[in-house]
């Protein structure tokens, strides 16, 4: 399955893909981006993020 992930080393922080997307990404308590857990990640919006992402720093993963 395709899976979000920030490179966190990158993110400014900006809260752009938080604000596109709630559902996808959140804030942790440590102020970082993470990305939520889903059994689907609505590609629409996902592609808004990485569109809209100044650091371009969200990247797709393949996972089992
Ligand atoms: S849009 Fe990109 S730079 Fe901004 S908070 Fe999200 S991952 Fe970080």
């Amino acid at each position: 399955m395709k899976r979000p992930v920030v490179e966190l080393s990158e993110c400014v922080v900006c809260e752009i893909c938080t604000d596109l997307c709630p559902d996808i990404f959140s804030m942790n308590d440590a102020g970082f981006v993470q990305v939520n857990k889903l059994n689907e990640y609505p590609q629409d919006c996902l592609d808004e993020a990485i569109k809209n992402c100044p650091a371009d720093c969200i990247v797709i993963e393949e996972e089992d």
